[in-house]
């Protein structure tokens, strides 16, 4: 009898599907729509024969086009955002609101024999403040383009070591929280880019090691990093697949691991959301 009863959920399914309106049924709004801290927000801008622009903050969002000739605006939100809180998204002169919902992260304790790691002394701050300071530049470009995919491939195939947004505490001091997702892959794997894009900037940086940004355009930024070695050069381009270096455990690293941020209008979100592995 199950057969029959999913098929006839099946076609209430589809029923509904017809009835409702096409951003509703929208499957980037499906898998792309988690507004929690270190989320993503989509909001949509409604029909136009030209992609409209959108902000956020005063800054400029990814904008695609859905089913049916409707533009949506895909927004990276801070895991610094306070959730609960109602925001606005600006475009053609109108405000489209989102609210933000709440997301628990949890803590992970690491210990580290480089104690330089926990504490930079004063020359390496001054390093960390300049890197960062290239890092949030290439973060916050913003290039025209339509990304090739919005639904990213895995740079690697292996399981995931490290979450999203978890609290770190070094040696029992807080840190960061962890800003992207981490693989548990052999150091030498080769990692792939989960969507085609342009090599914006490359660096050996003091945290993140070897790093590669790739820029999938309008904002929407992958950054690799502890590479054991980097393939690309700045300016290349990158198609969806392209391998841009290899895996390593360079900068603050505990071993080999493939770690990989994803930025939108300069906010690191969840990879996790792009390749169907959020968790809410
Ligand atoms: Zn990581």
């Amino acid at each position: 009898m199950l057969p029959l009863i999913s098929r006839s959920l099946a076609g209430v399914a589809l029923a509904l599907c017809v009835t409702l309106p096409a951003h509703a049924d929208s499957y980037i709004s499906r898998l792309l729509n988690k507004p929690v801290p270190g989320g993503v927000a989509v909001v949509d801008l409604g029909p136009a024969a030209q992609a409209p622009k959108a902000t956020w903050q005063g800054k400029p969002v990814l904008v695609v086009k859905d089913q049916d000739a409707r533009w949506l605006a895909i927004v990276g939100i801070p895991l610094t955002i306070k959730p609960g809180t109602s925001q606005q998204v600006n475009s053609g002169g109108r405000s489209l609101p989102f609210v933000v919902a709440s997301k628990k992260y949890p803590e992970q304790h690491i210990t580290l024999k480089n104690k330089r790691q926990v504490n930079p002394n004063p020359d390496d701050l001054k390093r960390i403040e300049q890197e960062l300071d290239v890092q949030v530049r290439a973060y916050r470009s913003f290039t025209p383009g339509t990304p090739s995919n919005l639904l990213l491939d895995k740079p690697v195939d292996g399981p995931l070591s490290s979450k999203f947004g978890v609290r770190r505490f070094f040696n029992g001091e807080e840190r960061n929280p962890h800003a992207g997702l981490d693989f548990a892959v052999p150091a030498g794997t080769p990692i792939k880019s989960p969507a085609a894009g342009k090599v914006i900037l490359i660096g050996n940086y003091f945290f993140n090691g070897n790093t590669v940004f790739v820029d999938h355009g309008q904002g929407f930024i992958s950054m690799f990093c502890h590479m054991s070695k980097i393939d690309v050069k700045v300016g290349d381009a990158v198609p969806r697949g392209g391998v841009v270096g290899r895996v390593g455990s360079t900068g603050r690293a505990t071993g080999p691991h493939m770690h990989w941020n994803v930025s939108l209008n300069d906010a690191r979100v969840d990879p996790a959301i792009f390749i169907n592995a959020f968790q809410p």
